[in-house]
């Protein structure tokens, strides 16, 4: 089917999903979305929601949050919002906010093909910089997915579809729009939203996309750290952690994350460091599911507890001491994982004390197990030493000590805690053994 589009060009290619032939109905959209597309409109503006949202409510579910696109370019869509702020560098876009809820209004993106003085690549071909404005012919080509670029008119609320995107949706395909290597360079990171809507919507993706995956993810090296962590944290706190950890070494993506943790993988023992890498991630995902919170440094401990091990061991097989070797072990780990996906200060902060506080649950006797019970990331450590004693790594005689301690009132802790009645006999002895061998050491040295 052909149609004219509402910039009047027309476009052999374009099919348009009338009301009666989709599912998406205005009941589920966002008022405040609403709002805003029927405002754009009324001051004879172009308005469609895209993206993710539309995706989503095809699939019956509840988007995240709804993005809205119109030919107004950013100051246009200023002045008919009070509520507005104009963001980004890259690309501006404005932001109209409803209290808490804020309708992202983006302005269609110019051509992608040919280069201009607007737009800036790298010598990789990748993206550095647009802020083109067109139409919404070419704003279909700057999107991920065919999935992804499917257009909700507000002015008929019909669907409209450039690049085949009903049909993938029906088929439960991630397609790239256009060439899968160029737009794999043009920006890596879509290797990543590959992954991410694969697993959350289980679509598959397609051969091409799979192909070129294979052959680029060393890509992911140069984007900033900073993006990866983001990425990195959208990956693994979306309820899906352990699939998206399965498909990420599948296409060899994981390794460019963690490079510590891969490495850690492949010279595993007995299982180990990956069953406690499992473990943490199903964990994760079933605390999602029950609708309770997940911390990001508590899965990035479990990432990297392995690597400090390993790292810590071979310090001390130096001649370092442990408590030294961990703390060092614990830098360095750091030190390499930030080089990948940044870590924010608290992150790092606090997946250090959830490691600093293991060694610390071997202490049972006399005042320390209740002053362990009073430090702030105390719940996170135990946690973590669940995990460790369920997956081989701790005694798990210790942690059901810990777990018994907890909720034993204060005379119970107190019986728990004390030394056992010949401990002292059994010092005393101990100091006197030494004391002899000093005093026949010192003999020696003199005579
Ligand atoms: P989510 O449910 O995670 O919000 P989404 O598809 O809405 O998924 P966003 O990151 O919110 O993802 O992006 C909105 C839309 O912008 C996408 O659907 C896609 O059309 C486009 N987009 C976002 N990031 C990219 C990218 N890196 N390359 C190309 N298009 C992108
Ligand atoms: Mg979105």
């Amino acid at each position: 089917m052909s149609a004219r589009n509402d910039t009047g060009s027309v476009s052999a290619h374009v099919k348009i999903y009338t009301r009666a032939e989709h599912n998406v109905s205005r009941s589920q959209i966002s008022e405040n979305a609403l709002k805003v597309l029927y405002r754009l409109q009324k001051e004879g503006f172009d308005a469609y929601l895209v993206g993710g949202c539309v995706r989503d409510l095809l699939l019956g579910r509840e988007p995240k949050d709804f993005d809205v696109v119109t030919n107004a370019d950013p100051d246009q869509v200023r002045k008919v919002f009070r509520n507005c702020r104009l963001i980004g560098r890259r690309f501006r876009l404005a932001h109209v906010h409803f209290g808490r809820e804020i309708i992202e209004v983006a302005t269609f993106r110019g051509a992608g093909e040919e280069q201009n003085d607007k737009q800036v690549l790298n010598n990789e071909g990748r993206l550095l910089r647009d802020n083109v404005y067109g139409t919404i012919e070419e704003d279909v080509w700057r999107r991920d997915f065919t999935v992804n670029a499917l257009y909700y008119n507000i002015k008929d609320f019909s669907v409209v579809d450039y690049v085949g995107g009903m049909a993938d949706h029906k088929t439960g395909t991630l397609r790239l729009i256009g060439d899968p290597d160029m737009r794999f360079r043009e920006d890596p990171v879509r290797m990543l939203r590959a992954v991410r809507f694969a697993v959350k919507l289980g679509f598959k993706l397609d051969q091409e996309c799979e192909k070129a995956i294979h052959n680029d993810a060393q890509l992911l090296v140069g984007i900033p750290s900073a993006r990866l962590y983001d990425e990195a944290i959208k990956l693994f706190l979306s309820g899906y952690a352990l699939q998206t950890f399965e498909m990420l070494r599948h296409y060899g993506l994981f390794q460019v994350l963690f490079p510590s943790t891969e490495d850690s993988l492949a010279v595993e023992e007995n299982g180990f460091p990956r069953l406690l890498l499992i473990k943490a991630l199903e964990n994760s995902d079933s605390r999602i599911a029950e609708g309770k919170t997940v911390t990001a440094y508590f899965l990035l401990a479990a990432f990297l507890w392995e690597p400090v091990q390993m790292r810590a061991k071979e310090k001390m097989a130096q001649g370092e001491v442990e408590y030294i070797a961990y703390q060092d072990a614990a830098s360095e780990i750091i030190a390499r994982q930030i080089r990948s996906t940044a870590l924010p200060r608290h992150i790092s902060m606090a997946m250090r004390e959830v490691w600093s506080l293991q060694p610390k649950f071997n202490a049972r006797i006399g005042s320390k197990p209740s002053r362990l019970i009073g430090h702030p990331r105390f719940r996170a450590g135990y946690d973590f030493l669940l995990l460790r004693a369920e997956t081989g790594g701790a005694d798990p005689e210790v942690a059901e000590w810990w777990t018994k301690y907890q909720h034993a009132d204060e005379n119970e802790q107190r019986k728990m805690t004390q030394p056992p009645r010949n401990s002292g006999t059994k010092n005393r002895d101990a100091k006197e053994v030494i004391l002899k061998r000093l005093k026949t050491v010192l003999q020696k040295l003199e005579s």
